[in-house]
């Protein structure tokens, strides 16, 4: 086995079975896994992009969730997901008033 950090791939040439990396260099391949995960769903709404608007995906998403609860009373969160209803939790357990929203 080969890991290859820091190096993401950008394309993918399925006839020619080839991984293209970010770095220039190609990988060949007899079959493909694709394990890339997932990224949280932005909403393409107005006021999104606003800074106290938050997705929880990585520890630093985490940190600001946290940072920005301890000068706020109430939370509105987007999705009853599983991770969605976890920080519902863990924003009540820290005293703030909570609504979670879903379709
Ligand atoms: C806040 C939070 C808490 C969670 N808690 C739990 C829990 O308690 N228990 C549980 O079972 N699950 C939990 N989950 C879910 C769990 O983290 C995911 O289900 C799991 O990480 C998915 O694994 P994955 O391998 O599919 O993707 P990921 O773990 O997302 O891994 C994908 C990898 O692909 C890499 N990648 C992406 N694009 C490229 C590219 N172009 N080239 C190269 N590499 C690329 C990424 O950098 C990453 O390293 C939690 C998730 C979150 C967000």
């Amino acid at each position: 086995m080969t890991l290859l950090i820091g190096t993401p791939a950008r394309a993918l040439d399925t006839l020619r079975r080839q991984v293209a990396l970010a770095d220039g260099r190609t990988i060949d391949y007899g079959a493909l896994l694709l394990a890339t995960g997932a990224e949280p769903v932005r909403l393409s709404v107005p006021g999104a992009d606003l800074p106290h608007v938050h997705v929880l995906r990585s520890l630093a998403d985490a940190r600001a969730i946290v940072g920005a609860a301890a000068g706020a009373r109430r939370v509105a969160v987007i999705g009853s997901s599983f991770i969605g209803l976890e920080v519902a939790a863990a924003l009540r357990q820290r005293g703030l008033e909570v609504d979670v929203n879903r379709p």
